[in-house]
């Protein structure tokens, strides 16, 4: 890489963070942008700059939104007894496809004692705060990848909710053993929460 300027280094380096992007890839878009620099360019340091500016958490569920709630907190259609709780708020789109009706919580990740990631960097004391003060809420389905992280952290929930008058349930096990939700298609998807569990 030393052969191009600072400037392709540096962005090289950068676009590299993202997840699924080589040396290669990375010196491939690099070089796009640079025949793209009068159109896409500034665009695209719009569009990063509003990522920042213009979104903020949900007051309710976390999630990322332009406005005080998100579109989904906000629409009196859905379900207000079932609460699904996910690591991401990538999640939430992911179940809302397998035609999940109800509500959401974004922990915004999972406990990872590997990558020092512990409960007290999860949304934990606004998911409590939520039941404390919605009792509306009668099930909580916790939706979690089923691999280790996943399951300390829904272990973790599990125990902590003991304390709510709510049933606490999981997928079931139709999402093959660390797969990601992610990946999974929606009639799998959809099949698992229909054949949740409660823990
Ligand atoms: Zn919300």
């Amino acid at each position: 890489m030393r052969e191009y300027p600072a400037p392709i280094q540096t962005l090289v380096a950068l676009l590299e963070r993202l997840p699924g992007v080589g040396p290669k890839t990375a010196l491939r878009y690099v070089f796009f942008l640079l025949k793209e620099a009068k159109t896409t360019v500034p665009a695209l340091v719009t569009a990063l700059q509003s990522l920042e500016q213009a979104l903020r958490p949900c007051r309710l569920c976390r999630t990322y939104t332009t406005d005080e709630l998100c579109d989904v907190c906000r629409d009196p259609r859905r379900d207000p007894s079932t609460l699904c709780v996910v690591a991401d708020a990538r999640d939430v789109g992911t179940i809302g496809a397998a035609g999940f009706q109800g509500r959401f919580h974004v922990l915004g990740g999972t406990i990872s004692p590997l990558e020092g990631m512990g409960p007290d960097a999860l949304e934990l004391h606004t998911l409590t705060a939520r039941l404390q003060e919605d009792r509306s809420i009668h099930e909580v389905i916790l939706a979690f990848n089923p691999d280790p992280d996943g399951e300390t952290t829904m272990l973790y929930l599990s125990r902590l909710l003991h304390a709510f008058p709510v049933k606490v349930s999981r997928l079931a096990r139709g999402l093959p053993v660390g797969a990601d939700l992610e990946f999974a298609d929606e009639a799998t998807l959809g099949d698992a929460i229909k054949r949740r569990w409660e823990v």
